[in-house]
């Protein structure tokens, strides 16, 4: 797989080349975007430690969909060849756990930050109005219609939207809004759907940057949070959020989770310092975020 400028049809057509390869991948979708694109889900395992992975609630944070394709290829070889994985036993993961993959949850507003806007766009004159005017989109975080859908759940969005009051973001941006009312866009509704349907014991986001890891929503992570927070740690290299900047953060899917479930649910941060990403980055981000991957589905 090219991660290079990893457009909706780019991962399609890698999901579809894996699951051709390896048919104990199921593949199906939990909904679709404001312009229409199915939102596809890739689940695999038998067993009942249910676990969430989704990427790309924003748009310019690209880089963490080709990060999930690349583990699933990974595990596919590993579990087809009966080889470990970063010393992990798949076969043994597949036996126990039942994994859930969003590896594109904004699917829009990544193609409108990779590849612009283009001449038949249906939102043309809206996007151009909100982005300032500007023709580059490459700082793009919002969906298709301006709204920031990591700020759109339902844990505690009021508070949200009152701070962005004050800092005059009232419309769809290209970052920050959060939408109308909690849970306005079909991307977030079809993830919430999909998690209730779903159930699972865990949840992890990932968006880019900061090597970093979020664990707590409001003081209703359960104990072992922390506890599996500093696994991922360990194994990583990267830091837990500070406790100061973590407070500031609402309306976010893991917040969400947490509050609804009481469940362990994490927002990790991949990347060193820049959004979007360089992709000279990618192997490395790969590499840390495959064993955080592997350590929640074995947890
Ligand atoms: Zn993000």
């Amino acid at each position: 797989m090219d991660p290079n400028a990893y457009t909706y049809q780019k991962m399609m057509s890698d999901i579809s080349d894996l699951k051709e390869q390896y048919d104990f991948l199921l593949v199906s979708d939990i909904g679709k975007s404001v312009l229409g694109k199915s939102l596809p889900v890739i689940k695999l395992g038998e067993g009942s430690n249910k676990i969430i992975y989704n990427a790309s609630h924003h748009a310019r944070e690209w880089i963490t969909t080709p990060l999930l394709i690349k583990f699933l290829e990974e595990f596919c070889h590993s579990f087809a060849k009966q080889k470990p994985l970063y010393g992990y036993d798949t076969s043994e993961v597949f036996q126990n756990s039942r994994l859930a993959f969003i590896p594109m949850v904004n699917p829009d507003g990544v193609d409108l930050s990779i590849n612009g806007l283009s001449p038949d766009d249906s939102f043309r004159h809206e996007l151009l109005e909100m982005n300032n005017h500007l023709s580059d989109f490459t700082y793009w975080k919002a969906n298709i219609r301006g709204v920031d859908l990591n700020r759109n759940y339902n844990a505690k969005w009021d508070k949200c939207r009152a701070i962005e009051l004050c800092e005059d973001i009232s419309t769809g941006c290209p970052l920050g809004f959060v939408g109308d009312c909690p849970e306005s866009e079909p991307e977030t509704q079809a993830l919430i759907a999909f998690t209730r349907n779903f159930d699972p014991n865990m949840v992890l986001a990932f968006h880019a940057c900061g090597e970093e890891i979020y664990w707590n929503f409001d003081n209703l992570a359960p104990e072992i949070s922390l506890e599996i927070a500093n696994e991922f740690a360990l194994i990583s290299g990267y830091s837990l959020i500070n406790p100061n900047i973590a407070a500031l953060s609402y309306a976010g899917y893991k917040d969400w989770f947490i509050q609804e479930f009481r469940r362990p649910g994490f927002t990790i941060e991949v990347g060193k310092d820049t959004s979007p990403v360089p992709l000279s980055e990618f192997d490395e981000i790969v590499d840390k975020n495959i064993r955080i991957i592997l350590c929640a589905a074995t947890y």
